[in-house]
């Protein structure tokens, strides 16, 4: 990342998300470029990172979204997304939620049970309008990562079997409110080997031939997110062999694919800047104690996920030590027996690959400020989300005197 760290963080203040908008499109382009031998479209998966300048940028690249609230599609809206290229996924939608996709005529509501395909078809009924769908399907595909985030097992909450799948498809293909255009799976995130991906694929697009030959045309066949990236020395998938494991499965099918990717895109783009404190030593245990703090970034905290940590311009013999915030919860760190320099008060610390699942996962805990957030793009730095205030917390906040 191009950048003056000390300029950037004397101007914003910490902490702070900085992000390399040049390396998104990049990212963008490298997998557009991937499938580009066939009708394709990227839906970017805001929920990685759904600050506003961030989808807009994807979306002058010609990405659509893939959203998994109405909150998201209005964002994915509101940043000139276009509508036919929004996607609407998530376990569990509202009516309202339902109401609200429909009227605004995006591409698709991606359903994961039968009983939401019979709400959406009520709450089409009551519009008097056709909703389009298409169908998660789980394969029961273990996708090699972190329990957490896989979801592409029967055990997981996400999709259905695929003889229900088929069901349902029979179904929508006779209502007149229904029309099952699409086809879905996303089997996890951080995927880092393709066979479960292509197993997946080849599944799904079975069910796509056997659909064909009862008369039920798929035109979107969705290979959902989850290509893995390097957070530490992961060998992870090329977009490139991706794009071909798919191709492969699809092979015969008249089929405009889609993909979802949010890590994949924005994670490496990230950085987190945080300031130090102070150091401290409980007997021989080394602590480095900085302004941010698990509400801010809690992929450590939730996942154990690693992120490279580095202090910024200092010199020093390196020992480890462990990284940990202001708030009041032991699982308050970012990095464990991290090896750094010694540290003092204001030294800058960075946490990588920060992009994704960082700010959108940050939350008022310890009635702390939600960070600023800064784009980088072609050499200039431009700030894209204030730091929150206390005003900003208590503002909605009533009746308390
Ligand atoms: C979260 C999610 C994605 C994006 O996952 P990444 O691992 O960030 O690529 C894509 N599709 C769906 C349905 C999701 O829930």
């Amino acid at each position: 990342m191009i950048l003056d760290t000390q300029t950037l963080v004397k101007k914003y203040g910490t902490p702070l998300y900085v992000y390399d908008f040049d390396y998104i499109e990049n990212r963008y382009m490298t997998l557009k470029e991937a499938f580009a031998g066939k009708k394709s479209m990227i839906n970017y998966a805001v929920k990685a990172n759904s600050n506003l300048s961030v989808i807009a940028h994807l979306a002058k690249l010609g990405a659509g979204a893939d959203c998994v609230s109405i909150g998201e599609v209005n964002r994915a809206l509101t940043a000139g997304v276009d509508k036919y290229k929004i996607i609407f996924s998530g376990v569990g939608k509202r009516d309202d939620e339902i109401r609200e996709a429909i009227q605004k005529d995006i591409l698709m509501l991606n359903l994961e049970s039968e009983a939401e395909m019979k709400r959406v078809e009520l709450v089409a009924k009551e519009l008097g309008k056709e909703a389009r769908i298409s169908i998660r399907v789980n394969p029961n595909i273990d996708p090699q990562t972190h329990p957490y985030i896989s979801t592409g097992l029967h055990e997981n909450k996400f999709g259905v079997e695929i003889d229900m799948a088929k069901r349902m498809y029979i179904y929508a293909n006779k209502s007149e409110f229904l029309n099952p255009v699409g086809i879905h799976f996303h089997i996890g995130s951080q995927l880092t080997k393709l066979e479960p991906i292509a197993e997946a694929a080849t599944i799904v697009a079975d069910l796509v031939r056997s659909l064909k030959a009862i008369k039920i045309e798929i035109k979107f066949f969705d290979v959902g997110g989850g290509i893995g990236v390097v957070y530490d020395e992961e060998v992870t998938i090329s977009p490139s062999a991706y794009a071909q494991v798919i191709f492969q499965a699809t092979k015969g099918l008249d089929v405009t694919l889609l993909c979802e990717p949010g890590r994949y895109v924005v994670a490496n783009a990230g950085a987190f800047f945080t300031r130090v404190l102070y150091e401290k030593n409980n007997g021989s245990k080394r602590f480095v104690i900085v302004d941010g703090g698990m509400n801010d970034l809690i992929r450590p905290s939730l996942y154990n996920a690693y992120h490279k940590i580095e202090a910024v311009g200092i010199e020093g013999e390196k020992t480890p030590a462990d990284v940990v915030g202001p708030v009041c919860e032991s699982g308050d760190f970012f990095g464990k027996d991290v090896p750094l320099p010694p540290l003092s008060h204001n030294d800058i610390v960075v946490v990588h690959s920060a992009g994704a699942y960082g700010f959108t996962m940050a939350s008022n805990y310890n009635t702390r400020a939600k960070p600023a957030e800064v784009a980088l793009w072609r050499g200039k730095d431009r700030l894209i989300r204030k730091r929150e205030t206390y005003e900003d917390q208590v503002r909605l906040e009533m009746d308390y005197l």
